[in-house]
C-alpha cells in the first residue's frame, strides 16, 4: 500500500494501533487505518440429472487453459450465493437450480476463503464466454484431474464424488 485511501498522502506507516494486536498501514496525515482481509471467491459446482458435472476451461491468468467450476471473487453487497449465481452465469452462461451450500474452503496463506454451492444445470444453451474458452459437461469418468486449475476444485470435485451432495464440509488448505 502507497497511499491512503482517505486522504491520498503517501505517509503512511505500518504500525500496530492502539487497542489492536496487529500491524496495519496508517495514514500519519489523517491517521486513517487501513485494514486488509481475506478475500472471498464463491462458486458453484453445477451437475445434471444424469451425473455429469459442468467445468470451465481458463481463457484468463491465473491458470489460463485450465479448467475450473465456475468461481470467482464476491462483490461488495451480495450474498455468497448472489455471488455464485452471478459468477456461474459470467463465466458458462450457466442457470442452476436447487443452490445448496456444499464446501467453504480456508486457504489461510494466501487469505483467501472459498464457497461453493451445488446446483443443478437448468438450461442446455450455455457457452464460452470472455472468461472461459470452453465450457464442457464431463461424465465422472472424464474429469480431467490433471489439468485443473486450482487445489480448492479439486477438493471440491473429490468430496462430492465421495459423499454427493447434502453435507456441508469445511476444509483447510495450505498448498
Ligand atoms: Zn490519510
Amino acid at each position: 500500500m502507497n497511499f491512503c485511501s482517505n486522504c491520498g498522502s503517501a505517509k503512511l506507516e505500518k504500525i500496530i494501533p492502539e487497542g489492536d494486536n496487529l500491524e496495519r498501514f496508517v495514514c500519519r496525515e489523517c491517521g486513517t487505518i487501513h485494514y486488509t482481509n481475506p478475500n472471498i471467491v464463491t462458486g458453484v459446482l453445477p451437475y445434471t440429472k444424469n451425473k455429469e458435472i459442468l467445468l470451465c476451461r481458463r481463457s484468463i491468468e491465473p491458470r489460463s487453459g485450465f479448467w475450473t467450476l465456475p468461481a470467482g471473487f464476491l462483490e461488495n453487497g451480495e450474498t455468497i450465493e448472489q455471488g455464485a449465481i452471478r459468477e456461474t452465469l459470467e463465466e458458462a452462461k450457466l442457470i442452476v437450480d436447487d443452490i445448496a451450500l456444499f464446501s467453504v474452503i480456508s486457504v489461510p496463506h494466501i487469505n483467501q476463503i472459498y464457497t461453493f454451492f451445488t446446483g443443478q444445470i437448468v438450461n442446455d444453451d450455455f457457452g464460452p464466454t470472455a472468461e472461459s474458452s470452453e465450457v464442457k459437461l464431463f461424465s465422472i469418468e472424464e474429469i480431467p484431474w490433471d489439468e485443473l486449475a486450482f487445489p480448492t476444485v479439486v477438493k471440491t470435485l473429490e468430496l462430492y464424488l465421495q459423499n454427493g451432495k447434502g453435507e456441508v464440509f469445511n476444509e483447510t488448505l495450505s498448498y
